[in-house]
């Protein structure tokens, strides 16, 4: 068994120990804030996490990522439940024009249990604790240390150091220090040739309100419906509380008022699919972000690893604009393949570098890269609608599957399949009679939500 040593104790850093550990490998947790979780409903008041700059914004777990939690970590799901966290059943959002709504085996996949992050990840870090994981809180990880290479002209990654000049040896680091990681920094310094990189801007920013209630108020359409140069999100979540999230391109500054509470209601209100969701009482300003980075890594340079003995995992492996909220379910499905890849290569470092970008290539990159084009898509016909221009047309297939989800309800399935991180769109497009039932439907509606229009937003949020 090896002594691995992860650094970064968030949702990702936490199941990757859980799955290490399960395995019977020595486990650390390295985690530079220095709070414990406290007790839901108050991890979201009371849990001080600077770590992690979006700790308070809405997020939302896909029910890719409860079917991991089921099957890897048993009563993580009850735990939630227990800790106020609420069941989604994404089916029951069914579209009325669908006509045959009869159950089918396997809907049970896209049901998911969610919440605030402070409460899910606190639960996440009292079932490591309990599994008798050492999570060293308040421990700031500094640097790499290095032992003789097994790859020629490669650092040979052996432990970590501290802030405070500890040193913890490791057969392998995992990095999940999430969006500002330095691991490439500290693997150049180490001698190491540096990561591909692609990093830019996402260009949205997002102004979030979190409300509470007796009842959490029901969907009247998708969670995340676009309307024109902004999108509005609505996530249920733990304790009788749920967020509404409106987001916008960064560079459209005439909408910079809906960070004002009651600009940002005005504008909610005017959305009829929406306006639902404000009648509760508000608990929280309107949070904003922006300056959200798109950053890809990958540690493989013609052929040869940057460096073995370390492996990014989650967010410090690769980030998004995540008006998707598909974060951590994708960082769940990276931590089961660091797991199995730790099973396959644990004695043999280079073999794991390889397999490690290998399968992170394969099964991981491609929720990115999918990402990457719809946002760039979005973002195109935000900007469009904003000079007043015609949007680029969309891609036939994309326009048609929106056409078919609204009355097939095997594409509204597949639909959800992508949505849920379930399935690559690759892979629900390849089932035998998909394409023929999606282009049955091409030329057909598509949904047109109602909401205000640019004039009317421009007036509701005012100069
Ligand atoms: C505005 C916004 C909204 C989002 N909404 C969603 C959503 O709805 N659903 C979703 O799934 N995802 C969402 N995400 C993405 C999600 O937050 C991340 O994918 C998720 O946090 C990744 O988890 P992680 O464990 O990899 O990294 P993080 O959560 O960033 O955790 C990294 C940890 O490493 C620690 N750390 C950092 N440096 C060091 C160091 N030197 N030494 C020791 N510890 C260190 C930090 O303190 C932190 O605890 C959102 C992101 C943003 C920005």
């Amino acid at each position: 068994m090896a002594t691995i040593v992860v650094c970064g104790g968030g949702p990702v850093g936490l199941c990757t120990a859980m799955l290490l550990a399960g395995d019977g490998h020595r486990v650390t947790v390295l985690e530079r804030d220095t709070s414990p979780p406290p007790a839901a409903p108050d991890a979201f008041t009371q849990w001080l996490r600077p770590g992690v700059a979006q700790f308070h914004q809405p997020h939302t777990l896909h029910p890719r990522a409860r079917l991991i939690l089921d099957e890897e970590l048993p009563g993580v799901v009850d735990r939630l439940t227990d800790a106020g966290c609420v069941w989604i059943d994404y089916l029951a959002l069914m579209p009325p024009l669908v006509r045959d709504r009869s159950p089918r085996e396997g809907d049970e996949r896209f049901r998911v249990v969610t919440g605030r992050r402070p409460t899910v990840e606190a639960v996440l870090a009292v079932a490591a604790m309990e599994q008798g994981i050492d999570i060293r809180r308040g421990t700031s990880v500094a640097g790499l240390v290095t032992g003789r290479s097994v790859l020629d002209g490669v650092p040979h990654v052996t432990g970590v150091r501290t802030t405070v000049g500890d040193e913890l040896h490791a057969d392998l680091v995992v990095d999940a220090m999430g969006r500002r990681t330095k691991l490439a920094e500290w693997i150049e310094a180490a001698g190491g040739s540096a990561p591909v990189t692609e990093s830019e801007d996402c260009g949205f920013v997002y102004y979030s309100r979190y409300f509470r209630g007796p009842k959490v108020p029901p969907f009247v359409g998708p969670p995340i419906v676009e309307l024109g140069t902004i999108s509005v999100l609505t996530i249920p979540a733990d304790n009788g509380t749920w967020s509404v999230t409106v987001w916008a391109a960064s560079s459209d500054t005439a909408l910079r008022n809906l960070r004002d509470a009651d600009r940002f209601d005005a504008v909610v209100r005017a959305c009829p699919m929406q306006a639902s969701w404000l009648d509760g009482e508000p608990v929280s300003e309107v949070l904003t972000t922006a300056g959200v980075l798109d950053r890809y890594r990958r540690f493989m340079v013609d052929g040869s690893p940057v460096a073995t003995g370390v492996a990014a995992v989650g967010d410090s492996w690769a980030c998004t604009n995540p008006s998707a909220g598909r974060g951590i379910t994708v960082g769940l499905v990276h931590a089961q393949c660091m797991r199995d890849t730790v099973r396959a290569h644990v004695d043999d470092p280079a073999g794991f570098a390889r397999a490690w970008d290998e399968v992170t290539e394969r099964d991981v990159s491609p929720f990115y890269w999918n990402q990457i084009k719809a946002d760039r898509a979005r973002m195109a016909e935000m900007d469009a609608l904003r000079a007043g221009v015609a949007p680029p047309a969309p891609d036939p297939n994309t326009k048609a599957m929106a056409a078919a989800l609204l009355r097939d309800p095997d594409v509204f399935r597949g639909m959800l399949e992508i949505g849920a991180c379930l399935a690559l769109p690759e892979e629900v497009f390849a089932r035998p009679g998909f394409m023929e039932k999606v282009q049955a439907h091409a030329g057909g509606r598509t949904w047109d939500p109602p909401g205000p229009d640019r004039p009317a937003l421009l007036e509701l949020v005012g100069p």
